[in-house]
């Protein structure tokens, strides 16, 4: 009997999963980028380097203060809405990188809709996904965002998405730097039995920010990798294709006490 159970309970709920939050089975090998804080290496290096090799990614785009209009060191809007041509996903990092457990309903909807309306000036796609600036959050933030019609959001956490567990506006990622090779190359391991493993990645290379830089070769090494292995890499709204964000709102209650940083 026991053996029965155990053999039926885990076949039910996959089952149940497959028909409740998943459109269809999570390939093993997943892997979603997301690039923040629109570096200018981001459009110079990352962008064409990422269609040589066939990957999607995410771009979640702020004006980060304060230097965003030296186009040395961050992408112009011309630049962002490129990459919204190339195919890539421009999504919402607030418009000042703001640390949004702190602001108010109004605050935090107002420095949403300034990337959606420059967006939507510019012809961009309409953001459907967030990333927490600095990994901060609150039940509050994510309340307005589900209202805002948000289906992904992207927190830290160093380990994997799991769309029949965890809220689909709570998805871990690791944080790729110039220093923690052994760990990424780990966690691109784990994409396997439904989870997706998913990457913050700032400037290849990053000027502005040298704890988060991102050497171009070792990138390039990573993505190379990723293709002779057969990955697939996409953008966080790609999980859409298999994941029912609104379904899995509704069902899944939000952890926040999982480690959400990195
Ligand atoms: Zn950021």
């Amino acid at each position: 009997m026991k053996t029965i159970l155990t053999l039926l309970i885990p076949l039910l709920l996959s089952f149940s999963g497959y028909s409740g939050i998943l459109k269809k089975q999570v390939p093993d090998k997943l892997v979603v980028f997301t690039f923040d804080d629109a570096t200018a290496s981001q459009y110079s290096v990352v962008a064409p380097m990422l269609k040589e090799f066939g990957f999607g990614a995410t771009f979640f785009i702020c004006e980060f203060m304060p230097n965003f209009r030296d186009t040395s060191k961050y992408m112009n809007w011309r630049q962002i809405k490129e990459l919204d041509h190339m195919g890539f996903e421009v999504a919402n990092h607030t418009q000042t990188h703001a640390a949004v457990s702190h602001l108010s309903h109004e605050q935090f909807i107002g420095e949403l809709n300034y990337i959606e309306a420059k967006c939507d000036s510019l012809g961009i796609t309409r953001p459907s996904t967030f990333a927490y600036p600095g990994y901060d959050l609150s039940r509050p933030v994510m309340d307005i965002l589900q209202e805002k019609g948000y289906l992904f959001a992207r927190a830290g956490g160093s380990h994997t998405y799991n769309p029949l567990t965890d809220h689909p506006l709570l998805v871990s990622s690791w944080a790729m730097t110039s220093n923690n090779k052994q760990q990424i190359m780990e966690a691109f391991k784990e994409a396997r039995n439904g989870k997706i493993v998913v990457l913050t990645i700032h400037g290849v290379p990053d000027i502005e920010h040298a704890w988060v830089n991102t050497p171009p070769e070792l990138f390039r090494e990573y993505l190379q990798y990723l293709s002779d292995n057969h990955f697939e890499v996409i953008a966080l709204r790609d999980l859409s294709k298999y994941v029912k964000a609104k379904k899995a709102m509704k069902t899944i209650v939000p952890d926040l006490n999982k480690k959400l940083k990195n």
